[in-house]
């Protein structure tokens, strides 16, 4: 029996699937498209979870808004109304330092202003201004410490902990930061390469300068993005669910996925996967080189949600993170509730606390009772809380995040030329340029745009064609 045929095969109904498929659709509904997804339902690393009127997100909790590819997904997905938002101007974000919770200035020139650094550290930082750029491929701490000096590592490591729940001595400066690498490359400082863009983006009115974005997500979690993109997608049709890629290979007018009963044809074939799960059909491709790296380390964490009454003394904000150095058994906590009030029953208040991450996995091996008390303990160090939370729950998602560290350049570079050799293979996915929704919808966009580039060329060819009939 004869494969059934597509314009676009799309390999994982995760965000970066779900977003190659709304961006096609909405520029060329006739283009004939399938997606095909392993497990029972779309959404991959975003899950919400809703309880006893609580709502915690098992993945992503939000997304800033500055990103013009994910405004278009959202209102793509019909849930413009639906977006919560909870401005970086109102909501403080905390860093613990000697064990009690210090605002973080949300400008570069506030935080270097204010008190949380010595003024010898803070000349330090200006040292940037003279330093050459640095060869190789330094670790993040590496680089910060030869840059700025190391009085910044705490704040580098809350950072990174925040996005990658990673380590900063061992995630690549040119992996998780290539821009910033680019300006130190191109201007011989950080400092100055900043500078100078801050004054041509405020020449061309830019809006990424008009003021600081806000976290954003949905009235009912982040589930709902995943569930506002697939709903356009017929099931069976469109998209089937319980269906594994399990191979791929290159024919002579595109492209053959085999899963476990049948195979598809196609003539774009776009792997929307996370680093990991892409690797091994990608290598099998037998006219695909060998990848510098197998896979890359991922850095899995908990979520241990905990509910409190009005008496909790939660400080209003984002939340806090506590860098390494300071020997705290959680990442770090949002304050859920306050940057979306509707996550707490009336009266009530929810705080998730991150747990693990690239250094701490063994205790994602502890009982829910146990992380659930720790959490408990750890905060009430650093907060006014009642006897006992009123709520707690773990949640324990699948996947792990995809970590940039040592040879992650070299897997892009990797990347580029397979996509550049190997006609109608587009990747993107969790991890390939960035681990965050904004990197994943952008990453899609660009997918989507080379498709139709392609599908556009392909018909004005037609067209040529037919003037000699
Ligand atoms: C714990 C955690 C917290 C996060 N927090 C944030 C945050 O606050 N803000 C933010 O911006 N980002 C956050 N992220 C990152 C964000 O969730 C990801 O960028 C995004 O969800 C990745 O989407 P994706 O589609 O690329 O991959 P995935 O979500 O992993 O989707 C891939 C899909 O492919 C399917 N699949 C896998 N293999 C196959 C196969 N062989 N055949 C068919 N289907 C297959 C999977 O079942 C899955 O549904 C977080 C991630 C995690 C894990």
């Amino acid at each position: 029996m004869a494969s059934p045929s597509y314009d676009v095969l799309i390999i994982g109904a995760g965000l970066s699937g779900l977003s190659v498929a709304r961006f096609l659709r909405d520029k060329r509904p006739e283009i004939s498209l399938l997606v095909l997804e392993k497990s029972n339902l779309p959404g991959g690393a975003i899950r919400s979870h809703s309880e006893e009127g609580y709502l915690a997100e098992m993945g992503a909790h939000g997304f800033l808004d500055n990103c013009l590819e994910s405004r278009v997904i959202v209102h793509l997905a019909g849930l413009t109304a639906e977006m919560e938002k909870a401005p970086l101007a109102k909501f403080v974000r905390y860093i613990c330092l000697d064990g009690t919770l210090n605002s973080i200035p949300q400008q570069p020139a506030a935080i270097i202003r204010a008190p949380l650094i010595s003024w010898p550290a803070k000349l330090r930082i200006l040292a940037d201004l003279w330093k050459k750029p640095m060869d190789g491929e330094p670790s993040v701490a590496d680089w910060i410490t030869y840059r700025f000096g190391r009085a910044l590592l705490p704040f580098a490591d809350a950072v990174f902990t925040g996005t990658y729940a990673g380590d900063t001595n061992q995630l690549a400066i040119d992996g998780v930061m290539p821009g910033v690498r680019a300006l130190e490359h191109d201007t011989g400082s950080v400092i100055r390469g900043l500078w100078k863009k801050r004054k041509q983006a405020r020449k061309k009115g830019d809006e990424k300068h008009k003021g600081l974005p806000a976290m954003t997500s949905f009235h009912a979690g982040m589930g709902r993005l995943a569930q506002g993109l697939a709903s356009a997608l017929e099931a069976n049709r469109e998209i089937m669910y319980g269906t594994t890629a399990r191979a791929v290979e290159k024919t002579d007018s595109g492209w053959r996925v085999q899963t476990g009963r049948n195979s598809f044809t196609c003539r774009h074939l776009v792997v929307a996967l996370p680093v990991n799960q892409a690797l091994p059909l990608l290598t099998d491709i037998r006219e695909a080189e060998n990848p510098p790296l197998a896979s890359v380390p991922e850095a899995r964490i908990a979520t241990v949600a905990l509910g409190f009454d009005d008496t909790a003394k939660i400080p209003f904000g984002f939340g806090f993170l506590a860098p390494e150095s300071e020997q705290r058994f959680a990442l770090g906590a949002l304050f859920s509730s306050h940057m979306f009030p509707g996550r707490a029953p009336l009266g009530h208040q929810l705080v998730e606390a991150l747990v693990g991450g690239r250094r701490h996995p063994e205790r994602l091996e502890l009982s829910d009772e146990e992380l659930i008390a720790r959490v408990y303990q750890d905060l009430a160090e650093l907060m006014e809380l009642p006897g006992s939370p009123s709520f707690a729950r773990v949640l324990r998602p699948e996947s792990g995040i995809p970590q940039l560290e040592a040879g992650y350049p070299g897997l892009l570079s990797w990347r580029r030329e397979l996509q550049g050799n190997m006609e109608g293979l587009h990747v993107c996915g969790f991890g390939w340029q960035g681990i965050g929704i904004n990197d994943m919808t952008k990453e899609a966009w660009k997918a989507a745009k080379r498709i139709l580039a392609r599908e556009l060329a392909e018909n004005e060819e037609q067209e040529v064609k037919g003037v000699y009939f």
